[in-house]
Formats: structure tokens, C-alpha cells, sequence
């Protein structure tokens, strides 16, 4: 059925429901794989500019190339056709709710709802910086709701495939009456033409003017964050006059400077939901860590902290910037900790989800882990560790997400952070500064609590 076309702007290959026949329809808008832009030949799904590769052999027979830089996501080339028929909003108009949660948003949380569905209301584009754990999808709700009783279509999307996982259930949950997909590379499902979608940035490639409201959620992390090509899908997958919403927990330093220059419109959350401050990490130097922890680490300031949490049972996240190191790392504490529970995990792990869940139920005393835990895992009354925090791999960003793993919970809503170093950095100052910035803006607004 061409409903995979609608809003979308896809190859044939990339179809799984439509019969050729059916694209000779007079509704279809084809165009070509690549466009010219001021002399320059581009890709029309990402937008990059074309670099001929020779002796490319294509069916064509032409002289023909394609683009490598979205080739993951399926061979675009000069002979290309891209199908479209535009976006129809062919959903059912309703006066009735179609939000069904019950639970109650903070003060901090309220102003923000009505800020974001002032701009969802105007078409406008708005900004949410809100630390870890202020309960941002929430604060959505009310302008999902109103967009969806407009008739408009809605896209939610992040870079991470884990959040968007995670996501989905809460929104269908919420909207039980409206269909809501989930689209990412390596889903088993079949395309939908749904009211609300929801996408890794990725998938953006593959639409066309379709949102009404798109939702870009962790705008900071990898690979949205350094990546143009996936800035230009947000632009071709929303309507012209759409409103756009980002949200991050630490936006990079561009976009705060623009934040403090009025220059986008912003809405700043600096309290956690349950309103403890977040924990402000301590700087611990750490001398020739690289050696020193695998070489004597009984007399390393690591490994003191890490004792004394044994002892008294409360369990650890460790956070290192390298899966060779950690693999060695973990060898010298299976043998001084033989008794005690541990894994770790990196981007590589196919035990990942397992060991998560493990750590999740208490069954480990404390997992080691490279930034892939850096954001979306929740785990109680834990204290967070990095090691090698000077290491070009814990960026500002991912040194304020990683605190942001600690205190999470109601009912555990303290704990340490360790950046251990060997020398201090910008990130290591910067990430710190940001913290204390949002609990002095938080406390300034009396949204902690006093205690
Ligand atoms: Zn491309
Ligand atoms: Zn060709």
C-alpha cells in the first residue's frame, strides 16, 4: 500500500508494501537520487555533497556514483528514484481527551508544559534544558495532546536507540488511543503510517514534510550533536511553519551561549523532579592512573573509595574510557574482590542488556562501564566513579550526564560522584561549574527542598 510514501520520501528497496504498479500513480512524486545546489551535486536523503568514486559499476550503465555517507541506511545513487505523496493528516479530528495519565507535574514542571504548548500552539521552536531526572516526557503530554486533537502529526525522536525504546511504551501508554510506531535501524517491524511516530534520527532521512510537531530528544549526544547531515533530516522530515522542540539534560557550549543571549527560546529546568540538588561531583586526583590501578592498586585512592562501599554494601557504577583498559582493569579486581559481584559492559557486549538488568535487581555489588551507561539507565542508591575523568572521551556533556546517574530516585535521592583525574580539564571544570549553576538557579527559584 503506498501509505509507506505518505509524508516519506523513500527508494522503491526501501518499500516493503508497495507493488511497482502502483507508482505510476499520478499522486507519487518522483524525483531524482541527487540534486545540483549552486554547482554543487548533493544527496536529496542526507544532503551531502557528492565525491565521484571511480570504476563504480551501476545497473544504469551511466556514468553514475552514490552518496557514502547515508549508505547504511540503503545505496542512494545518481540513478536513484525517490518516491513521495505529501503528507495528509488523515486522522480522526476529536474534541474528546485522548490523554489518559494520571500523574501530576511539578510546579517547575507545569510552567514548562504551558511554555511548550505555547510554542506547539504558535508553530514555534523552544529549547527544554533539563538536568537528569527534572521528568521531561512528561512535561510533553499536554502539547502532544493538543497537537493530536489538531489533527497534527507528531514525531518523537533521539539519536540513542535505547531512549527511543524506552520511550515509546510511556507514550503509547499515555495516548492508548492513538497508533504510535517505533521506527530504528534494526527493527523487526513493518512500517505504519501512524499518528505519532517515534524514531531514532536516523529515520528522519526517510521523511518528508510529515510533522507537524517533531520532538528532538538528547540533542546533545552522539552522533546528532556533531553530525549536519542529521540536522537537515529534522529540517525535511518537519513541515515548513512546524514547531520543533529539543530537548537535553546539558546542552553544549554553542547553544548555552545562545541560551544566555536570548538568541533561542528556552525554557530551563534546573530541579530534579523529587527536588534534592544534584550531586556536585568531587575532583579526586588520581597520579598515573593508567598504571598505577592495574600496577599496585591497593594504595590508590580508587580503590579506597571502592573498599570502603563494599564494606558498608552500597553499591557502584565505574565509569572508564576504554574497553582494552577496563578488560585489564577487570582482571585486577576479579582477583582483590574475589567474592564480590561485578561485570562489565561496553558499546560491543551482547550480554549489555543482561548485565544492566542484573546490576538493576541487585545482584551486582558494582558494574564497570565506558560512556554507553553514560544516559537512560536508572539504578537505586548507587554512587558513580570516573576514572580517567581527564580522558578526551568524557566530553562536558557526557561528565554531566554521568553525575546525573546518582540520586535519581525518591527514595534515594543522594549520593557521591568521583571524577578521578591525573591533571584537571576544561570538561572536568566546565561539568562541575554546570551543575552548581542549575542547583543555585533551583534554589533561587525555592524548588528545592529545605531539608
Ligand atoms: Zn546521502
Ligand atoms: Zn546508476
Amino acid at each position: 500500500m503506498s501509505e509507506e510514501l505518505i509524508g516519506r520520501e523513500v527508494m522503491f528497496s526501501e518499500c516493503k508494501n508497495v507493488k511497482a504498479d502502483e507508482l505510476k500513480k499520478d499522486d507519487i512524486y518522483k524525483s531524482t537520487g541527487f540534486y545540483q545546489e549552486k554547482g554543487v551535486e548533493r544527496c536529496r536523503r542526507c544532503n551531502t555533497a557528492i565525491v565521484e568514486i571511480e570504476h563504480n559499476e551501476c545497473t544504469c550503465g551511466q556514468p553514475c556514483t552514490y552518496c557514502t555517507n547515508c549508505l547504511q541506511m540503503g545505496k542512494v545513487s545518481r540513478c536513484t528514484t525517490f518516491y513521495h505523496i505529501s503528507e495528509k493528516n488523515d486522522f480522526q479530528k476529536s474534541i474528546r481527551p485522548h490523554l489518559k495519565w494520571e500523574g501530576t507535574l511539578s510546579d517547575q514542571q507545569k510552567q514548562a508544559s504551558e511554555d511548550i504548548l505555547r510554542s506547539i500552539k504558535n508553530n514555534e521552536h523552544c529549547l527544554l534544558w533539563a538536568v537528569a531526572g527534572a521528568g521531561k516526557t512528561e512535561m510533553l503530554f499536554p502539547g502532544i495532546e493538543h497537537a493530536l486533537k489538531e489533527k497534527k502529526r507528531v514525531g518523537i525522536a533521539s539519536p540513542r536507540v535505547d531512549v527511543c525504546l524506552e520511550l515509546a511504551p510511556r507514550i503509547q501508554q499515555a495516548f492508548p488511543s492513538i497508533s504510535v510506531s517505533v521506527l530504528y535501524g534494526a527493527s523487526e517491524e513493518a512500517y505504519r503510517y501512524t499518528q505519532i511516530v517515534v524514531a531514532t534520527t536516523h529515520q528522519l532521512y526517510r521523511f518528508k514534510e510529515a510533522f507537524d510537531l517533531l520532538v528532538i530528544d538528547e540533542i546533545d549526544a552522539f552522533p546528532f550533536r556533531l553530525d549536519k547531515s542529521l540536522h537537515f533530516a529534522v529540517e525535511k522530515a518537519r513541515k515548513k511553519g512546524s514547531s520543533l522542540i529539543f530537548l537535553t539534560a546539558t546542552p553544549d557550549r554553542a547553544d548555552q551561549k545562545k541560551i544566555q543571549q536570548g538568541k533561542i527560546n528556552a525554557c530551563i529546568l534546573p530541579a530534579r523532579y523529587h527536588g534534592y540538588p544534584l550531586p556536585v561531583p568531587r575532583m579526586v586526583r588520581e597520579r598515573n592512573w593508567k598504571k598505577s590501578l592495574l600496577k599496585r592498586v591497593e594504595v590508590t585512592k580508587v580503590y579506597g573509595e571502592m573498599k570502603k562501599r563494599l564494606e558498608q554494601k552500597r553499591r557502584f557504577m565505574v565509569f572508564l574510557p576504554n574497553i582494552n583498559w577496563m578488560t585489564r582493569f577487570s582482571q585486577v579486581l576479579a582477583n582483590r574482590f574475589p567474592t564480590k559481584r561485578f561485570e562489565s559492559v561496553h558499546s560491543q557486549d551482547d550480554q549489555r542488556k543482561e548485565k544492566v538488568q542484573m546490576m538493576r535487581e541487585k545482584k551486582l555489588d558494582f558494574i564497570l562501564t565506558t560512556t554507553i551507561l553514560e544516559r537512560g539507565v536508572t539504578f537505586e542508591a548507587i554512587d558513580v566513579f570516573v576514572v580517567g575523568a581527564d580522558d578526551r572521551t568524557f566530553t562536558e556533556s557526557a561528565l554531566v550526564q554521568i553525575a546525573g546517574r546518582v540520586g535519581r530516585s525518591p527514595k534515594y535521592p543522594t549520593g557521591d560522584v568521583f571524577y578521578f583525574h591525573d591533571g584537571s580539564t576544561k570538561p572536568i571544570k566546565r561539568a562541575i561549574k554546570q551543575i552548581k549553576t542549575m542547583n543555585k538557579m533551583a534554589n533561587q527559584r525555592g524548588l528545592l527542598k529545605n531539608d
